[in-house]
């Protein structure tokens, strides 16, 4: 008998939907369930603004799915006649020997990359707004910006639903079963039966990937949105997207101002408290600002202005910090995406492209061997270095 659905998504955040695009475009019959709203502001999906950028400090091997990336955002923007994209460019500043800024100008090397080293004073005289440290020098590329997150994932979902998927929201799945000739997936309301399943549960991924042996680290994440004293000095168009490496290793970003009035929005990009996405506070607690405030005194007086307003994320680390996507090594009919730790967004369309690949063939043609599980199940000696170092492995 064949199963009402060739494939059910678990989970309808960023990946889940692109996902779900990818297989409804390709005739796939498909159905996709959230346990909240699509989009919703309880996993890691929203807060307005997410960086793209090409010049990939985290490891180099990313750049190829980069492209691909651009060139789907680009065709998704056509497609639903929305901006889901601003091309801001990115200033990636720090010691030249950190992180941040070797790994971006050796990503943007090995690649090709347009890209510009400046010194600090040349910094100083584009981007007069950072007050940098005398050793600071930075990166800067044109081919970087910022994505709308919620718009993103909603445009994805009505256009997957145009071409004939089916998107359950506010529909938890309780638990997935395989058998000889298919899957079963249970949610609170009804029992469905497909050909395969794709799970992309953000920080829920460990209790949904059942018996998986994968570490997964959900931690909480503040951002904040400032006033800055003199606003049009960061505005979108004048101001880049950034990032910044400071000198007791703290890593910091941010945006330049959309037009929403919502504020100038920057985070900390740190592993911060561990928690748990059912339980975790979802309000702003006393010090959560400190989170993210003395970044701005020292490295952006000009926007150290009130507090408007703060927001809580989850990050699900891997234990490298790198994805995982694969399929199931129990179960062919099985695949999955998690371990976003906090840099997935900007892949949303090409990871669609990847599990729609796994899903329907096992094999993808995009290079993804870097961010399978096999890497994490290797006795520790042989298990995968870290971009810091590989980098310093030459
Ligand atoms: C503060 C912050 C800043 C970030 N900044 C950037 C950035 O600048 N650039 C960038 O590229 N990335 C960034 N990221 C990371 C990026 O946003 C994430 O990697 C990405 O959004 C993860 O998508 P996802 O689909 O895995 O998770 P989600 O979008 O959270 O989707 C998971 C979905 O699964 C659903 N689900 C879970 N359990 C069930 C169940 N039992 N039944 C049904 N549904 C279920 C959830 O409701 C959820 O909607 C940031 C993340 C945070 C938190």
């Amino acid at each position: 008998m064949p199963k009402p659905f060739d494939v059910i998504i678990i989970g309808a955040g960023a990946m889940g939907v692109s996902t779900t695009l990818a297989l409804a475009n390709r005739g796939v019959r498909v159905l996709a369930m959230d346990k909240h709203s699509i989009p919703n502001t309880m996993g890691s999906s929203h807060g307005h603004s997410r960086a793209i950028r090409m010049g990939y400090y985290e490891h180099p091997d990313y750049v190829p799915l980069l492209r691909r990336a651009y060139d789907l955002w680009h065709q998704w923007e056509a497609a639903s006649e929305c901006q889901l994209l601003h091309m801001t460019s990115g200033l990636y500043m720090g010691a030249a020997d950190s992180d941040l800024v070797s790994g971006s100008i050796r990503a943007a090397r090995e690649h090709g990359l347009q890209h510009e080293v400046l010194s600090r004073d040349e910094i100083a005289l584009r981007y007069p707004q950072f007050n940098l440290p005398d050793d600071f020098v930075a990166m800067h590329e044109a081919a970087a910006g910022l994505l709308l997150p919620e718009l993103a994932i909603s445009t994805a979902a009505s256009r997957a639903e145009r071409a004939g998927a089916e998107l359950h929201a506010n529909e938890p799945v309780i638990e997935w079963k395989v058998g000889s000739d298919g899957v079963e997936v249970r949610t609170t309301t009804c029992t469905y039966e497909a050909e395969k399943i794709v799970i992309c549960g953000g920080a829920w991924s460990v209790r949904l990937l059942q018996n998986l042996d994968v570490c997964l680290k959900v931690t909480r994440q503040v951002v904040g949105w400032v006033e800055p004293v003199r606003p049009e000095r960061f505005a979108l168009g004048t101001f880049p997207t950034w990032a910044l490496s400071a000198p007791d290793g703290n890593l910091y970003y941010g945006f330049p101002m959309l037009a929403d009035n919502r504020g100038l929005k920057l985070g900390h990009h740190w592993h911060a408290q561990t928690t748990d996405a059912d339980t975790v506070v979802r309000e702003a607690l006393p010090g959560d600002e400190d989170d993210f405030r003395p970044a701005l005194t020292r490295f952006l007086p000009g926007a150290d202005g009130p507090l408007k307003s703060i927001g809580v994320c989850l990050y699900t680390n891997s234990p490298d910090s790198h994805f995982i996507i694969d399929k199931h090594p129990e179960h062919d009919r099985v695949t999955f995406a998690c371990g976003f730790s906090g840099h997935g967004f900007k892949f949303m369309p090409v990871i669609g492209e990847i599990l729609a690949d796994l899903a329907l063939n096992g094999r993808t043609d995009l290079p993804i061997d870097f961010l399978r599980i096999s890497r994490l199940q290797r006795p520790p000696s042989l298990s995968l270095a870290s971009p810091s170092e590989r980098r310093g492995r030459g």
